[in-house]
């Protein structure tokens, strides 16, 4: 693992993002922000699982007046999303959120990011210049790689931000093309010392968008690049909390709830350990502590795999074996395996 780049630390709503800060985890309301109550809601159950920043789309003026309710009911900071409409920037300011993501192909009249400039600077609100693949602006070198172009577009709106005195800037390059991602972030990290944002955008259903986002997001971090990862899933926003933390966690960059070591299951098993294991998983979700928990199906791997972990049981015919912090505990009989492996995991917890 390299040496993590150092940005510049921004402040989004009391969440410090660069800096050499923990890598911070976000996540995109799916609601319609006009239905205020639903899209609270989403973003209480964001905050359960550990989302430390939320965005939600601003498309209109209405989604806008509604921003200052969600804003008084959630913990977490709150991000616009805006395209197209200026105005509608303005309106998040005054609304009071924490932050502001633009898209520099959607609005692109300097007079008009200048105005958005001076009433975010007046509140001290951070900018992410937001740039995707899919909208580049027309007027962009043809020559150049898409990569190419999407740094140059990003460069060229931080120079406007830089040259009306704004330093609060965050930056994304995302495309669907996991190369071309990986080439744009790597390509812009020794230009500008501001945090970036990873993420691979519209990466698709829960499995393939999980691998492709996985393939763009962790090289980035392995190179010791980003500041925050959004896991964009075509579907409920948890699983891309969830998956964010998985990957961090993976590389070592976080601790945030359990770690999960499993065995895969094979001829040698004398438990289904694949039931096992998914009922395991299902009562772990919602502790944010970290342990790491090991459910190991036979004699061959499970006492060693058991042993590494906090809590883990090494599963054999009609008995398992119970392990804590590298000892063995005690012997349990089939039927009782998921209590007591969970006793041992809220104790391990509390303590
Ligand atoms: S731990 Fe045992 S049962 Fe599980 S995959 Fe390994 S050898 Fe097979």
């Amino acid at each position: 693992m390299k040496k993590r780049r150092i940005s510049k630390a921004i402040n989004i709503g009391g969440v410090t993002v660069g800096g050499g800060a923990p890598i911070a985890v976000q996540s995109m309301t799916k609601t319609d922000t006009k239905d205020v109550m639903s899209t609270i809601s989403q973003i209480k159950e964001l905050e359960e699982c550990g989302c430390e920043l939320v965005r939600v789309a601003v498309p209109d003026d209405e989604a806008a007046r509604s921003l200052s309710a969600i804003k008084m009911g959630i913990a977490i900071p709150l991000i616009a999303d805006i395209h197209f409409d200026y105005r509608l920037a303005l309106a998040a300011l005054t609304a009071g959120v924490d932050g502001l993501r633009l898209n520099p192909g959607n609005i692109n009249q300097p007079d008009k990011i200048s105005t958005i400039i001076r009433a975010a600077k007046e509140r001290d609100v951070p900018i992410r210049i937001g740039v995707n693949a899919g909208s580049l602006p027309k007027k962009i070198n043809p020559e150049l790689t898409t990569a190419q172009q999407m740094v140059a577009v990003a460069m060229q709106q931080i120079r406007l931000l830089e040259e009306l005195d704004f330093g609060l800037i965050k930056v994304s390059l995302k495309a669907f093309d996991v190369p071309t991602t990986i080439e744009a972030y790597r390509s812009i990290a020794d230009k500008i010392p501001y945090p970036l944002h990873l993420g691979i955008t519209e990466a698709g259903p829960p499995r393939s968008g999980i691998i492709r986002s996985i393939a763009g997001v962790s090289p980035l971090l392995y190179m010791g690049i980003g500041d925050t990862i959004r896991i964009s899933l075509s579907t409920h926003p948890r699983e891309e909390v969830i998956t964010a933390y998985e990957i961090l966690k993976s590389l070592d960059l976080r601790q945030y709830g359990p770690t999960l070591v499993t065995c895969p299951s094979c001829g040698r098993a004398e438990v289904d350990i694949i039931s096992l294991v998914a009922e395991v998983e299902e009562k772990l979700k919602y502790i944010d502590k970290p342990i790491k928990v090991a459910v190991m199906g036979c004699v061959v791997n499970g006492p060693g795999e058991a042993k590494d972990a906090d809590i883990g049981i090494a599963c054999g015919k009609g008995k398992a074996v119970l392990f804590s912090r590298g000892e063995k505990i005690g012997v349990v009989e089939e039927g009782n395996f998921i209590g007591v492996l969970m006793k041992e995991v809220e104790d391990f917890i509390t303590i």
